[in-house]
């Protein structure tokens, strides 16, 4: 369902969907908690410890039923304890579950086909096989790859699957910890587990330096049962009641989309197929487990990781927008931040686990010239905050909103336009133009010209939109005395004008409207009286934004 719905966001955006997670599952048959992360000095287990220091890990974790391998690795795939069922293969005795596994929900939900769902073990005659269940069954069973004998060589044709095929679910079943244990040799059964950690831990080394892996994938240790307590039974040698030793095991989480963190809470072996499920967005109906959301967080991917708004005229607002997906097994929060010039819609946001969201931005440029911003998503994937670039280009037509009342104005031409006169700029303007010189006093003019201000009546109160080309600045000549003068197509800071030569002294500006009051900012399309001691220029460049 919510395949069908990223896609679509997709083709509604023009976009890229997210890259594929991964998941490699590895059991290793019956070691001892006190032998792997149980042992604090990790003698056996350094890798395990290492990825455990910036993983996670669930402290107690058991095998809450059975303690002995036939039932307990079904329990693993199927997130059940429902016992198997018997049947043969070539003649030879083994079983199927009864209930649909980890690689029959990720295939089905999914459409992956078999080499997404890679079962990578020893070579057996008669392997335990997946489910017949009539709405999963052999059509999603796993690609079983089982060519070798003992765990370092099952791990090479591991190693050579997913650098061929990138599978995004494997389980790699290392079966040499238990039938070295059941040999009652300490040191075989020690070797054995040093073995399976150095597994671990060239898996893990492979992942990181595989470019498709990298960054994209999940890494999970588990056991199927430990051992007896050392003066239970037959202590390491052996397995299969409920003492501690055989209940306790190890469940330990690694890599992209994990937190690092020790679970207090008590987890067993069911919550494994639906912790995967919420990994790679599969459902599993059957599954008598929850999944582990303590040890997961969300991942974050965005459709596209710049915006570029390419030229636009300046006050008007263009909109592009972003999908962020939510690639991981927890839910995202996210809180966009916007930059200069910049709205962010929604501002907050909670994206569900493999679910999407349209992120909108809208830009308005307000001076001319490239601009460049960023908006920030601020996010708990664990990598901190995201940042888009955005950049943009004004162009320089422009459309200035220009404040007016009914009756007379002080106004000035905030844009170049084809027709400058009263009408052309202020259309039904009730009377002629009157400039101002302080040897001739009012002059009538027959059009607006830049810098300089005039008296104009005008029918009502509101803003009148003036369409035309931008001017950054103007350069005004005036005469000692007062002079009427206006700003150019932005707002220009009175402190900010520039008087030539430098020793004029200048009143301060003063604008008009139903009285005089003085001005602090000279706005485009306004006049301003200022009063000055000498003939000279004064120079009107826009303040930067
Ligand atoms: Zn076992
Ligand atoms: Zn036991």
């Amino acid at each position: 369902m919510f395949r069908r719905r990223v896609a679509a966001l997709a083709v509604l955006a023009g976009l890229v969907q997210p890259p594929q997670q991964h998941v490699v599952l590895v059991i290793i048959d019956g070691a001892r908690y006190s032998e792997t992360l149980g042992d604090s000095a990790g003698l056996y287990s350094p890798r395990m410890h290492a990825l455990a220091a910036s993983g996670a890990v669930v402290d107690t974790f058991l095998n809450d039923s059975l303690t002995y391998t036939e039932r307990a690795i079904p329990a693993i795939w199927s997130g059940t304890w429902t016992a198997p069922a018997d049947t043969t293969i070539g003649g030879v005795a083994t079983q199927y579950t009864r209930v649909p596994t980890l690689w029959e929900y990720f295939r089905k939900d999914r459409g992956a086909d078999s080499t997404g769902a890679l079962y990578e073990l020893k070579n057996l005659t008669a392997p335990w096989l997946p489910s017949f269940h009539p709405q999963y069954g052999p059509a999603y069973w796993p690609w079983y790859d089982m060519h070798q004998w003992s765990d370092p060589y099952v791990w090479r044709d591991a190693r050579l699957r997913l650098a061929a095929f990138h599978p995004a679910l494997t389980v790699l079943y290392l079966a040499d910890v238990d039938h070295d244990g059941h040999s009652g040799v300490w040191a075989d059964y020690t070797h054995a587990i040093a073995v399976a950690d150095s597994i671990v831990g060239a898996l893990w080394d492979f992942v990181q330096a595989d470019p498709v892996f990298r960054n994209s994938t999940t890494i999970l240790v588990t056991n199927d049962h430990g051992r007896h307590l050392n003066g239970t039974g037959t202590g390491f040698a052996g397995h299969g009641d409920a003492c501690w030793g055989c209940r306790r095991i190890e469940l330990l989480a690694a890599g992209r989309g994990v937190r690092h963190t020790t679970s207090p809470v008590r987890r067993r072996i069911p919550d494994i197929v639906p912790t995967i499920g919420a990994l790679l967005g599969y459902t599993s109906p059957f599954s008598t487990g929850q999944a582990m959301t303590e040890i997961l967080q969300p991942i974050l991917f965005l459709s596209r990781d710049s915006l570029q708004f390419g030229t636009s005229p300046i006050g008007v607002t263009r909109s592009d927008s972003v999908v962020v997906y939510n690639a991981g097994g927890t839910a995202l929060t996210l809180q966009c931040i916007p930059g200069t010039g910049t709205t962010v819609d929604p501002p907050t946001a909670v994206v569900l686990p493999h679910d999407s969201l349209i992120v909108r931005v809208s830009l308005t440029l307000t001076h001319p010239g490239p601009f460049a911003t960023s908006v920030g998503l601020s996010h708990n994937d664990g990598l901190g905050v995201a940042s888009i670039p955005v950049t943009g280009i004004a162009g320089d037509s422009i459309v200035v909103q220009v404040p007016v009342t009914g009756g007379w104005n002080l106004v000035s031409l905030p844009a170049d336009v084809a027709n400058s006169s009263p009408a052309g700029v202020f259309p039904g303007a009730l009377s002629g133009l009157f400039g101002f010189h302080p040897d001739s006093g009012y002059v009538h003019a027959e059009e607006l010209l830049p810098g300089r201000a005039y008296w104009l009546k005008l029918p009502g109160t509101g803003a009148v939109p003036v369409a035309g080309t931008c001017r950054t600045g103007d350069t005004v000549v005036v005469t000692a005395g007062w002079n009427m003068v206006g700003a150019p197509s932005f707002p220009v800071a009175a402190s900010d004008v520039v008087r030539i030569p430098g020793g004029m002294i200048l009143s301060p500006f003063h604008r008009y409207r139903m009285g005089y009051a003085q001005a602090d900012t000279l706005s485009p399309g306004a006049g301003y009286w200022v009063k000055s001691d000498m003939t000279g220029s004064l120079v009107l460049q826009a303040s930067p934004p």
